[in-house]
């Protein structure tokens, strides 16, 4: 029996759960599954007048070619009506990870494995699919009630095709005319040389894990430009204090301006800081229990 599309009819609406730049998010409820939603609303106007349908296009079509997994969110059904598009996600009841490193000022180690295992984990599927993300950030990494994460935002989005895939070059970097991420997560290779591959996504992995155990990105000037000074020199550096000395060699490992000397992901993997972990055992990665955050 074909089923019928769901419209905004089938959903009660609730509480607004943020708002960007050419949308707002509502938490919402199936009518009939009860089951619990974050539904974006994205105002046609607003997406034609600021020339963003091609984001709100990719951002579909990736979320569409990436289905589920536990580290992605979810797009379950899409709708419109006169003035507005309709994206049905997945509920993330604790908002974006950047909130709880704000709250806490930094992660503790073993939250920062803990965190760092599942956006791997989720990086691995996503690359598998031909997706490089471009925009990895800790406010565009959510945290749903079971206190596991999901990547979301994927507007700037690259999706390879099939034969980018068979060729399957980890270090294949390809031209990134359009895109401007954002500045304290962006790869020296895309300042430089207009370019960004799958080690675009590693080198933000590397910002987000020192982010974690520091609390604040590895490079960060007063305006864009200091940054960016700042990253193709590979300015950064340690706090005085205590940080493991397995950390500091991950991120020193990912943080390569040269995107070839950069850990792959089956690399990074492979590092003794995971040296307990068998990633092909999904629970390992997702039926942990959380740690306490502190
Ligand atoms: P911009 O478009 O300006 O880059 P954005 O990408 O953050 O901003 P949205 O994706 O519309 O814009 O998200 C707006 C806010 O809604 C986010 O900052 C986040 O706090 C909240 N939010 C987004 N998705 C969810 C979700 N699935 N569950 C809970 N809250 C969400």
């Amino acid at each position: 029996m074909a089923t019928r599309k769901k419209g905004v009819d089938d959903f009660q609406f609730g509480s607004r759960l943020g708002e960007g730049s050419y949308s707002q998010v509502f938490k919402a409820v199936d009518k009939q599954s009860r089951k619990v939603y974050a539904i974006k609303i994205l105002s046609k106007k607003h997406i034609v007048k600021e020339k963003k349908i091609k984001y709100v296009n990719i951002e579909k079509s990736t979320l569409n070619r990436l289905g589920h997994h536990a580290g992605i969110v979810t797009l379950y059904y899409t709708f419109q009506d006169e003035n507005s598009l309709y994206f049905v996600i997945d509920m993330a009841e604790f908002g974006e990870l950047l909130t709880l490193i704000r709250k806490y000022g930094s992660l503790s180690e073993s939250c920062t494995k803990y965190y760092m295992v599942q956006l791997i984990d989720a990086v691995d599927f996503m690359h598998s699919k031909g997706v490089i993300h471009r925009d990895l950030k800790p406010e565009n990494i959510l945290v749903n009630g079971d206190m596991r994460l999901m990547i979301t935002d994927f507007g700037a989005a690259k999706l390879l095709d099939s034969d980018d895939l068979q060729r399957k070059d980890p270090n294949e970097l390809y031209s990134a005319s359009s895109f401007v991420g954002t500045a304290e997560y962006v790869s020296p290779e895309l300042l430089k040389d207009n370019k960004c591959g799958f080690a675009s996504d590693v080198w933000a992995i590397g910002c987000i894990l020192y982010q974690f155990i520091v609390g604040l990105p590895p490079f960060k000037g007063k305006t864009e430009y200091l940054t960016f000074e700042k990253i193709v020199s590979l300015n950064y550096q340690w706090p005085q204090y205590y940080i493991p000395d397995l950390i500091k060699d991950v991120v020193y490992h990912l943080l390569q301006l040269d995107p070839c000397s950069r850990l792959t992901i089956r690399q990074l993997q492979q590092h003794p800081w995971f040296a307990h972990l068998q990633w092909e055992n999904k629970s390992q990665i997702w039926g942990v229990p959380p740690p306490k955050m502190e």
